[in-house]
């Protein structure tokens, strides 16, 4: 039996950043994984998807270069150098991520790890060798798995989770996405630009839908003119291959029954906790809609067991958020005074525009009873998002009575770069004024967080 101060299960964004912080703090860390350090974030999720985007980005923008002043024969994309440009992204930052968690005196377990109590952690290597370890402190952080709903033919061979579509970089004339969440807008957004012709096929009203209403209604503009097709309120009913073996999805709509023929379907309708398997000799943990229950230190409900990032009931299942939620676990188990608020935690979604949002909107605060002020600039009149060419773009701030800065929402070109500057006044109760004193430079984006300021007290300077 190995003894640690601190076990952690699964190096994600979560575990490995939590593992980094505590041997930083002088505790005796093990870090186990079953699979690749780095886990969902960079593996399977943000950084292959945003490799796939830059590079759909780009060859959208000089698909259309002309009227930008640039002549060329034609753009093409190369599938097999986008693979190629995936894996080289991944890798590198992986090896990366490995090295620090060596560096800080880390010590790293593989395998796939089984908990029947603090004093009994099994670990299975790939080689069939089961190490027991015995820790004072447990951090679970095993994240999360695409969740595959009841559909009748979800078997077919051409239907896919985003891990098998990261994996195999398809080249696709046609992709139909069930869930217009924020990963399925993503990839619309992506295969869009690469030229597929894309449907959106969202059970709820609108896409987005746990966002801010004006940011599906404007991403559904934006979208439908690039060209794809967006069903809200659509109910999938089958997967089917025809007798042809054409690939199609049968759906229902407010307008009626309809099909859509397709090269491959993809499953964007969530995420499941990755629990299973995990527990074992009767060891429980409170569990909250499936996801393991935790306060705000991360706590879960037996004691020196804590749980981080998307396998937690913490709020949005977020890369920052299970770093953030890591270094509150760790620091409260070292006697220090941190926890984690999921009101500070930035969500960004990489369309085109980009979207970023933090702290509250103004509908949830008028919903909370605080009475808030809002200040709005339309990007219209923003000289850099008229240079780009951004689409239907805006800047909101939201205030308490105080003047205090208590939400955000931006919807423009680098949208998720700006919004740092916007979780920083949340997080700090920072006012109109004090925000305001600062100069932002010309030509940029960020003005536009100046204009909203302005348009909170005395008006937006560009704005009619
Ligand atoms: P994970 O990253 O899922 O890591 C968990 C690790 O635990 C895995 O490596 C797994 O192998 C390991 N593990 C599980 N069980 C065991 C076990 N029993 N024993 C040993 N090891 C185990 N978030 C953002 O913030 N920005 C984005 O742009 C973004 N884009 C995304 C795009 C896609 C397509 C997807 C799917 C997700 C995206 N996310 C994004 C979400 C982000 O990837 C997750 O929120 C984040 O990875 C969660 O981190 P985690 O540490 O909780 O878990």
């Amino acid at each position: 039996m190995e003894y640690f101060e601190l076990a952690i299960i699964g190096a994600g964004p979560g575990g490995y950043v939590a593992a980094i912080r505590a041997a930083q703090l002088g505790i005796k860390t093990a870090l186990i994984e079953r699979d690749e350090v780095g886990g969902t974030c960079l593996n399977r999720g943000c950084i292959p998807t945003k490799t796939m985007a830059h590079t759909a980005e780009l060859y959208a923008e000089l698909s259309h270069a002309a009227p930008l002043g640039i002549q060329f024969g034609s753009a093409a994309v190369d599938y097999d150098a986008l693979r190629a440009r995936v894996v080289e992204v991944r890798d590198s930052l992986k090896d990366g991520v490995e090295a620090l968690v060596n560096a800080n005196g880390v010590t790293l377990l593989r395998g796939t790890a089984t908990i029947a109590g603090l004093g009994s952690i099994a670990v299975s290597s790939p080689d069939g060798a089961i190490r027991e370890l015995s820790a004072d402190h447990l951090i679970i952080a095993t994240g999360s798995a695409p969740s595959m709903p009841p559909i009748a033919g979800i078997g077919e061979a051409g239907v896919l989770t985003s891990d098998d579509l990261l994996e195999t970089v398809p080249e696709l004339d046609r992709l139909v996405i069930v869930g217009g969440g924020v990963i399925g807008m993503e990839f619309a957004g992506i295969y869009t630009a690469l030229g597929a012709e894309v449907t959106v096929l969202e059970a709820a009203a609108r896409i987005l839908p746990t966002m801010d209403r004006e940011f599906g209604q404007s991403l559904a503009m934006t979208a439908k003119k690039r060209g794809c097709a967006i069903v809200a309120n659509a109910l999938v009913e089958a997967i089917e291959r025809t007798a042809d073996g054409t690939l199609s999805v049968r759906y229902s709509a407010k307008s009626g029954e309809f099909r859509a023929d397709t090269d491959a379907v993809l499953i964007a309708t969530g995420r499941t906790p990755a629990t299973g398997g995990l527990f074992s000799g009767g060891f429980e943990l409170e569990l909250e809609r499936g996801r393991i229950a935790v306060d705000e230190h991360m706590r879960t409900s037996v004691e020196g067991v804590f749980a981080i990032g998307d396998v937690a009931a913490a709020g949005a299942q977020l890369a920052h958020a299970a770093s953030a939620q890591g270094i509150a676990a760790v620091e409260t188990i070292a006697g220090q005074s941190s926890s984690f608020d999921p009101l500070l935690v930035p969500s960004c979604v990489y369309s085109s525009p980009e979207i970023a949002c933090v702290g509250m909107t103004e509908a949830e605060a008028k919903e909370a009873g605080i009475a808030v002020r809002t200040g709005k600039f339309a990007m219209a009149g923003n000289g850099k998002s008229v240079i780009t060419g951004q689409d239907r773009s805006f800047a909101k701030i939201v205030a308490d009575e105080e003047g205090r800065i208590i939400g955000a929402q931006l919807m423009c070109g680098r949208a998720t770069d700006m919004i740092g500057e916007l979780a920083v006044a949340v997080a700090n109760g920072l006012t109109i004024e004090q925000m305001g004193s600062a100069i932002r430079p010309h030509p940029t984006f960020e003005e536009a967080i100046g204009e909203a300021l302005e348009a909170l007290g005395s008006g937006a300077v560009h704005a009619m």
